[in-house]
């Protein structure tokens, strides 16, 4: 397994559509692998394919609090959506900023997993916000582009110069 690099906002990249994953093969099966390195590495509660410049459609979620329950998500849609919660939240790619972001509360999700087999799960709460959260970022889509514009700006200005003082 490899640590993968982790884009950071505003990158144009974290823009990029994924595509579909066509068959879940070795190359799918080790990039699973890595993201999931990759994210309890961070640490983080979920990683989606786009984050690391692979576009895509996977995603790896852990938001157990022993850690020991990855969950992968190849090619996931949303079925069903219901209830709503608002919750504060990050992103492994938007480090330092945390704001509150209203979801759907309970959604139920359709995917392949590491091995290629399709599943239906039903999830709630936080495991229901950090799947769509994750299926935002396969649209080339952030959290930060809930907030309002100024907020989302100031953010973007606070990234830059952090990257140019990093660099
Ligand atoms: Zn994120």
């Amino acid at each position: 397994m490899a640590k993968l690099e982790i884009l950071h906002f505003p990158d144009p990249r974290l823009r990029n559509r994924a595509l579909p994953v066509a068959q879940v093969d070795d190359t799918v099966r080790k990039l699973v692998d890595d993201m999931l390195e990759t994210m309890y590495d961070a640490p983080g509660i979920g990683l989606a394919a786009t984050q690391v410049n692979v576009a895509l459609r996977v995603i790896t979620i852990d938001v157990s609090d022993a850690r020991d329950e990855p969950l992968v998500l190849i090619n996931p849609e949303l079925l069903a959506t219901d209830g709503d919660i608002e919750t504060e939240e990050g992103c492994l790619s938007v480090p330092g900023v945390y704001d509150n972001v209203r979801r759907a509360s309970r959604i139920r999700v359709r995917a392949l997993g590491r091995n290629g087999e399709p599943f239906e799960r039903e999830a709630e709460d936080l495991l229901a916000v950090c799947i769509q959260h994750e299926m935002d970022h396969l649209e080339g889509k952030l959290f930060v582009d809930y907030l309002s514009q100024l907020k989302r700006s100031r953010i973007q200005k606070r990234a830059l110069k952090a990257q140019r003082q990093a660099s």
